[in-house]
């Protein structure tokens, strides 16, 4: 049910590891122009996702004997926000730290948390998640892939879709049909951890509007799995990925997608020494806004801290953060197209085409807006 979020601060503690890692992420983006930095979510740099794991900046959510270090998601928080802030490249780790870690934890067997949780926490497996297919996004328990049993485990055929690192990743967590079929809805469906490399398995990257090939189509053709490949109960996947879901949603990704490009914007405009009343209005508001946004985004991480699900208030930071990053895309674009006069560096143009071109996906990627106004909707009882 949807309650009041009480405004909460970073604890202390958990503030004091900001100058650590900011010097770790300045080490990968200082010498990136504001548009490769603008990528930071696309950004795949392993042998970086392995420093911040050697540093302990992975796996802070994850008790100390998986690898983790029982920090809590405010650590969480400042590590995620230093790392977006700077432009930091994020993609080899992202999922697996984020989500597949938390879903290992909760549902996963203890030589499957054996295995894989001191590895993602090390930052040297990585992770990508395998729920949507040609036809099934939001309506999510249409699902087709089929992982049916054989003496020795699954075979797994079908297809996924927009999946986001599938070309570097090592594993997949799919959302699979065990039994039934497309009408049996929720019933029936499974998880199961997939290792990209077995026989069988085909990735085809995707190319989206800037040119870039982040996700991909994944192929399965009688791909054989071991029976420990089945994450958590048979037929409870639904209720898995609900919780998997809640993770991916609740973090302060979502207001922080366009905030190298605000960034460079204010260093263009302190550059330029324009500082009359009109532009300090708009630099004001979008700060504002932006400090708003985080106020929300560190009360729900409190309620994570509490041990709460805030699955409505998460979907209310996302779909009001998601309309944030999109909107300063334009607001910079008006700005800078209204002052021709002004020298404008030539990564910030770039940054602000890139940014441009992928607004539409973040209100699309991880549950569309409309969804996620359903979500709230429900959640104020008013559906
Ligand atoms: C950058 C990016 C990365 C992604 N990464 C991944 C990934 O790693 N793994 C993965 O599994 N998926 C991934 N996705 C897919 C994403 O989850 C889906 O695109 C999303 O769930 C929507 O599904 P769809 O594209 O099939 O659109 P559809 O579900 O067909 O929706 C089309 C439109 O109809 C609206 N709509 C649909 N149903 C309703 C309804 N009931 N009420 C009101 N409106 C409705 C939607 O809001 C949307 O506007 C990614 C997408 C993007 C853009």
């Amino acid at each position: 049910m949807f309650d009041t979020l009480s405004l909460a601060s970073l604890p202390p503690a958990d503030e004091a590891i900001r100058p650590a890692i900011r010097a770790l992420a300045a080490t990968a983006a200082s010498a990136a122009d504001t548009d490769e930095r603008a990528r930071s979510w696309q950004g795949y740099d392993p042998a970086f996702s392995r420093r911040l794991g050697e540093a302990g900046f992975l796996g802070l959510t994850l008790p100390k004997r998986y690898g983790g270090h029982e920090r809590g998601p405010f650590a969480r928080f400042v590590v995620v926000e230093e790392l977006l802030g700077l432009g930091a490249p994020v993609a080899a780790h992202w999922i697996a730290d984020r989500q597949s870690a938390p879903l290992i934890l909760n549902f996963g067997n203890e030589a499957q948390r054996q295995s894989y949780l001191p590895r993602i926490a090390r930052g040297e497996i990585f992770f990508c998640i395998g729920m949507s297919e040609p036809g099934s996004g939001s309506d999510l328990a249409s699902v087709r892939t089929r992982a049916d049993r054989t003496e020795t485990g699954w075979r797994v055929n079908g297809q996924k879709i927009w999946t986001s690192g599938a070309p570097h990743c090592d594993y997949m967590i799919a959302l699979l049909r065990t039994s039934g079929g497309p009408d049996d809805r929720h019933a029936g469906l499974s998880q199961l951890i997939i290792d990209l490399k077995v026989p069988g398995v085909t990735i085809r990257p995707i190319r989206d509007l800037a040119g870039d090939e982040h996700f991909a189509e994944v192929f399965f053709e009688d791909v054989d799995l071991p029976a420990d490949a089945l994450i958590g109960e048979e037929g409870e996947g639904w209720k898995q990925v609900t919780a998997e879901l809640a993770f991916e949603r609740s973090g302060p990704e979502r207001i922080y997608s366009s905030v190298v490009l605000l960034d460079a914007w204010i260093a263009h405009l302190r550059g330029v020494g324009r500082d009359d009343a009109a532009t300090r209005a708009l630099v004001g508001d979008a700060t504002a806004r932006l400090g708003v946004l985080r106020a929300m985004s560190i009360a729900c991480t409190a309620r994570l801290a509490a041990g709460e699900s805030p699955v409505t208030e998460a979907s209310l930071v996302k779909d009001l953060g998601t309309a944030f990053e999109q909107q300063l895309p334009v607001l910079i674009g008006d700005d800078l197209a209204s002052h021709p006069d002004e020298a404008v560096a030539a990564d910030l143009y770039r940054a602000l085409l890139y940014v441009t071109h992928v607004a539409p996906s973040f209100s699309l990627r991880g549950g569309t807006r409309e969804i996620l106004r359903g979500i709230i909707a429900r959640g104020m009882g008013l559906r």
